[in-house]
């Protein structure tokens, strides 16, 4: 088996970590973070585990990353997300596990921002022979394919050189993310919710020979978390997929790296099949959302007094121990730490970390 040094990986390292991933059947949990916080929780909850990890940013995030205060969105946008690179490059050696570093859904109005951290990359790779990020994701999933696929091509054609990999989106994940959604009918039979084999077949034959390109195939998955019954997951649609490109390319088991949106919600048996077929990274938001909240939430509730006066107001007992940031932060952080040892769990990730120190 393969090794690769602890922190980001890309080029050699990146492929190494999905072959791994697809030879132990095994996939990559990937957490929308939002601040340090969020980020030093994901890195210590793979380092316990002893997993690799996949960290991402929507551009939402990265927007807040940098400071809601800054007038210039776009720019924020751009600065949050470097901001958080360099962060997770400054720490995962540290853990010592390695890390996949990504950007989240960004549709054809968001293409000038990944175009403006693909040459933060490029500049990167200049200096240091590494790019800022390991991947991006470039979803446009409601085009029609061919628009889709050539876009996603000259994207890839800047990244490759660079040893960086591209996620695409083919059929629609349902649901909303960050403002990026996709209608669910009720009772309708939401067809345009599954990807369709022959399609991921004509994505793989045209961006494989470009560079590493991942697939964000939708078989009935959605964003958020929803009252079950109104979309059937169908995962068979992922094995179809890697069976259509395995006969026509005559390659291994599991040829296409394959991604899981909105994973949050599914049930074990529904994570594991996915997994079988060669899923290598699940999307996890809301979950992980959740489990901040609730961590910090139970401690803001059990202690209601010192988030309202700063001296409690019958015995004048001073209550900055309780209201110090570090205290309730680390209690969402601690909650997420739990949650995502769960997931490590699901995923079939624990303990096999591929990063060891030369
Ligand atoms: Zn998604």
């Amino acid at each position: 088996m393969s090794q690769v040094s602890p922190g980001v990986v890309s080029g050699a390292s990146y492929l190494a970590l999905i072959r791994a991933c697809h030879e132990g059947g095994y996939a990559l949990p990937a957490i929308n973070v939002v601040g340090t916080d969020s980020v030093n929780a994901v890195l210590e909850a793979a380092a316990r585990n002893g997993s690799d990890v996949i960290i991402q940013i929507s551009n939402g995030g990265a927007r807040f990353y940098a400071g809601e205060g800054l007038p210039d969105a776009a720019r924020a946008r751009v600065l949050g997300a470097a901001s958080m690179a360099r962060h997770v490059h400054l720490l995962a050696k540290e853990y010592g596990i390695a890390v996949i570093l990504h950007t989240d859904h960004a549709d054809r109005k968001l293409i000038p921002w990944l175009d403006d951290l693909i040459t933060m990359s490029e500049d990167e790779f200049r200096a240091t022979g590494k790019p800022l990020f390991t991947s991006h994701m470039l979803d446009l999933s409601t085009e029609p394919l061919e628009e889709n696929l050539a876009t996603s091509a000259s994207m890839l054609k800047r990244l490759a050189p660079l040893g960086m990999g591209l996620e695409i989106e083919l059929g629609v994940t349902g649901g909303e993310e960050d403002g990026i959604g996709h209608d669910l009918e009720e009772g309708a039979d939401n067809a345009h919710l599954y990807t369709q084999p022959e399609d991921v077949l004509k994505a793989w034959e045209l961006l494989s020979p470009i560079g590493t390109v991942s697939i964000a195939a939708s078989f009935g998955n959605v964003h958020g978390v929803y009252k079950p019954g109104n979309v059937q997951l169908r995962p068979e649609i992922l094995k179809n997929s890697q069976d259509a490109v395995q006969k026509a390319t005559q390659s291994g088991p599991k040829p296409l790296p394959l991604v899981f949106h909105g994973g949050s919600g599914s049930t074990l048996e529904e994570i594991r099949e996915a997994v079988s077929y060669g899923v290598f990274k699940m999307n996890l938001d809301t979950d992980i959302q959740f489990a901040f909240a609730h961590g910090a939430g139970r401690y803001v509730l059990s202690h209601p007094a010192a988030f309202q006066h700063q001296i409690e107001p019958e015995t004048g007992k001073p209550l900055k121990s309780l209201y110090d940031p570090r205290k309730w932060l680390r209690e969402g952080e601690k909650s997420v730490v739990e949650r995502l040892t769960e997931s490590f769990e699901t995923l079939g990730s624990r303990g096999r970390s591929i990063a060891r120190k030369s």
